[in-house]
């Protein structure tokens, strides 16, 4: 179990699904075979879903350990905006991320930035390094992680998503056993359903047609969750190893189902990281994404060395990725 692992995990599966994005399942079968690919890209390249979780890491690096909300949301748009103009931000980035990045450098503030209709996976495909932050209490997980989304992804099914896939991370860190993981993600979407984290998200994202209250725009993104939960728990009771995961719990392009597929890749070979990075690769839908979630669940279960060891010498950022992650498990210890 470490913070390394999860990091380098992530990338790992950004990188094996990245030339998979964009295939169908019949392709990504024809040319890796059933279980999919099993070895990382020659050049070691990442998509946007690991520039934008690094983005999200140096700003928890920057902060106070206490994460100051304030600050801590100045430094994600920060590292959101050098992000957005990087010359290496060529890899196919979201649309939704594009078009609040540009938002907020005009000046405009968040809440008139953020895209609220969208709830994609580029809200969570970046959360998990708040799961891997060591003493961060509860409510502070869960109000970070949901800022992060919300700058770009208004959606309350974005917040909600992202605050599921970030503690997913952190129980998997802390030993929770797989079997364990969906009745307690189902357990926080009942508890939440009627959290509304106005200290971090202010008291205007929620003010949308069709909703009176902050509990009741909420209550939405926690009901969309629990339904693919839902779904995933059916799936993952006799998962077919051979099927395209996606046609169980969808292609992922949306934040709750690139979460729902991830953890059921994840199930389906909890102990075996890189048949479940193929397995995540080899997905009709947003593969990188998938792959991505699948990669840094499978890395806060086991660490770094549980994958092959020549991986961590080839994966693109690598510098990065071992500096957040042994600044978190130093502190963990
Ligand atoms: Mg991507």
């Amino acid at each position: 179990m470490s913070a390394t692992g999860s990091m380098f995990g992530l990338a790992f599966g950004d990188c094996i699904g990245k030339p998979t994005e964009f295939q169908r399942f019949d392709e990504i079968v024809q040319l890796y075979g059933p279980a999919g690919p099993s070895d990382l890209s020659p050049d070691g390249y990442v998509t946007d879903d690991t520039q934008m979780a690094l983005a999200v890491a140096d700003a928890l690096l920057e902060q106070p350990a206490d994460l100051p909300i304030g600050p801590f949301t100045e430094s994600v748009i920060k590292h959101f905006l050098a992000w957005a103009i990087s010359p290496d931000n060529n890899r196919a980035p979201g649309m939704t991320c594009l078009r609040a990045c540009g938002n907020l450098a005009d000046g405009q503030p968040w809440p008139r930035a953020t895209q609220r209709g969208s709830k994609g996976c580029g809200a969570n495909m970046r959360v998990t390094p708040i799961g891997l932050v060591p003493h961060l209490p509860e409510p502070t997980v869960a109000g970070a992680s949901q800022l992060q989304a919300a700058l770009t992804h208004g959606h309350a099914t974005a917040l909600a998503a992202s605050d599921l896939t970030a503690f997913a991370t952190r129980w998997l860190l802390r030993g929770m056993a797989p079997a364990d993981l969906i009745p307690a993600l189902r357990q926080r979407c009942r508890e939440q359903r009627h959290v509304y984290h106005g200290d971090w998200l202010g008291d205007d994202l929620w003010r949308i047609p069709h909703r009176d209250s902050p509990e009741e725009f909420i209550e939405y993104g926690w009901d969309e969750c629990a339904a693919v939960l839902d779904r995933l728990a059916e799936a993952a009771e006799q998962p077919d190893p051979a099927a395209d995961p996606c046609l169980a719990t969808g292609e992922g392009w949306i934040a709750e189902e690139a979460l729902a597929t991830a953890l059921l890749c994840f199930l389906m070979y909890p102990d075996e990281p890189v048949r479940a990075l193929g397995r995540a690769a080899a997905t009709g839908g947003d593969s990188d994404s998938i792959a991505a979630l699948a990669g840094a669940f499978l890395g806060a279960r086991h660490g770094i060395e549980a994958f092959p060891a020549d991986w961590p010498q080839r994966i693109e950022y690598r510098d990065r990725l071992a500096r957040a992650g042994a600044a978190w498990d130093a502190g963990r210890s």
